[in-house]
């Protein structure tokens, strides 16, 4: 095994040090940089946050999509390529570790149904300015903050039963008022 810079060199090997590196080596570099990155029981947020294409988070894998700053989760991390310029980026890879937790616990249709489904309509609404609730608050999302270990709020309109929202369907109604 040689050093970093050693190995590095053996990358750009026969490349003018002052000629910019083709697509095709920076994406090699990169998956390099993933590869060398890894580590099942990572729990460094900064190696999620940095990798290029790929990580492990506390042995969740994570894929980076070209989804901003956006991220989900179905056993697989997702985390957008903007995350970083979020506010508490580690927040959101905690976050969606403990749906990872979640989806553990509740196999993929479990899943989809309660975490899964509500978690897109409260998303939905709250991008229509029609969610009646901070969206971290309800039991799902609160739920994977306690798996995550990571907190959001206070909340200045938590989900509540005096909202009338007792579960998901309550949301889908109000989806459907919303186009009707
Ligand atoms: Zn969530």
């Amino acid at each position: 095994m040689g050093n970093r810079a050693e190995r590095v060199v053996r990358v750009n090997g026969g490349v003018p040090a002052d000629r910019p590196p083709s697509a095709i080596r920076v994406f090699m570099n990169n998956i390099i940089s993933d590869v060398q990155a890894v580590d099942i029981r990572n729990d460094s947020e900064e190696v999620v946050l940095n990798s290029h294409y790929f990580s492990v988070y506390q042995e969740a894998l994570v894929i980076r999509l070209p989804i901003g700053q956006q991220a989900f989760s179905l056993g697989i991390m997702f985390i957008g390529d903007d995350v970083a310029s979020r506010p508490d980026p580690e927040k959101t890879v905690r976050h969606e570790y403990g749906h990872t937790v979640q989806y553990a616990n509740m196999g993929l249709f479990g899943y989809i149904e309660e975490v899964g489904i509500p978690s897109l309509t409260a998303y939905y609404l709250k991008k229509q300015e029609q969610l009646p609730y901070d969206y971290h608050s309800s039991p799902w999302e609160s739920k994977a903050n306690e798996h995550g270990d990571v907190e959001y709020g206070p909340f200045k309109n938590p989900w509540t039963e005096e909202h009338g929202y007792y579960d998901i369907w309550d949301l889908v109604e109000q989806v459907y008022n919303y186009y009707s």
